[in-house]
């Protein structure tokens, strides 16, 4: 018992898991996962390299508190291997010359170390500025839960429509027009094998993913109440039911 609870309390290591052999000094890890083997801290850097699909817990100084990449700034990047899209530097290039040859070289550089922008401060100042970085809010059920996510599509010609990027991710949209929510492949896999195994209806296995993303409070997670019917006609639409 008190090994387990020993999982409440900061470990005796408190640099970062990723980057502290490479950093001097280390960078302190105040973020860990909860759902990678040995709960592994991490620095917010790495922290917002990390999985998308993962539960995070932040130290407040004296517990763990639940987080979430997009409270700590992370952008789901499509098209580009986790990278922002180039199309939206050019674009900025292009309608806010004076104010984009610093800042983004500076971000770009930052963009090719991280593959992601860093930061809420980054996609509050671009909506000011009128530039063309603007990121769009996705609701992505994981088998694992429920997850918010800012995202950022790729724009560069030719680029495809938002419903194929998805899918061209492993994510599969709920809707063919403007998406705003869709599902990993193998939260459709693990609903089939629920309906198979144990007869359980959309709206059960829904009420599971809320329950595993806020156990105390599944009725706070902001939800579309037609995505277990989405949920459901996806199944049926994706294969048959043995
Ligand atoms: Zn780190
Ligand atoms: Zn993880
Ligand atoms: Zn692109």
């Amino acid at each position: 018992m008190c090994v387990i609870l020993e999982h409440e309390a900061r470990p005796l290591s408190t640099s970062c898991t990723l980057c502290s052999s490479a950093s001097n000094p280390p960078q302190e890890a105040l973020i860990r996962c909860t759902d990678c083997f040995a709960f592994p801290s991490f620095c917010k850097v790495c922290a917002l390299s990390h999985h998308p699909f993962h539960h995070l817990q932040c130290w407040s100084g004296t517990h763990y508190t639940p987080t979430t990449l997009k409270d700590l700034g992370f952008t789901l990047n499509f098209g580009h291997n986790g990278a922002p899209c180039p199309g939206y530097a050019t674009m900025q290039a292009i309608f806010n010359p004076e104010s984009s040859q610093e800042d983004l070289a500076v971000e770009d550089t930052q963009d090719s170390e991280h593959h992601l922008l860093l930061g809420p401060d980054v996609h509050n100042s671009s909506n000011h500025t009128g530039d063309m970085r603007e990121t769009s809010h996705m609701t992505i059920i994981n088998q694992a839960g429920i997850f918010e996510h800012n995202v950022r599509w790729c724009i560069c010609a030719n680029h495809d429509e938002h419903h194929v990027q998805l899918l061209r991710h492993g994510l599969f949209p709920s809707t063919t027009r403007d998406p705003r929510t869709a599902f990993t492949f193998s939260c459709l896999d693990a609903y089939h094998i629920d309906i198979v195994e144990c007869k359980t209806s959309a709206s059960s296995h829904f009420a599971k993913l809320r329950r595993l993303t806020n156990e105390a409070f599944p009725h706070i997670v902001k939800v579309c109440l037609l995505i277990p019917n989405c949920l459901g006609t996806l199944i049926m639409a994706i294969g048959p039911i043995p």
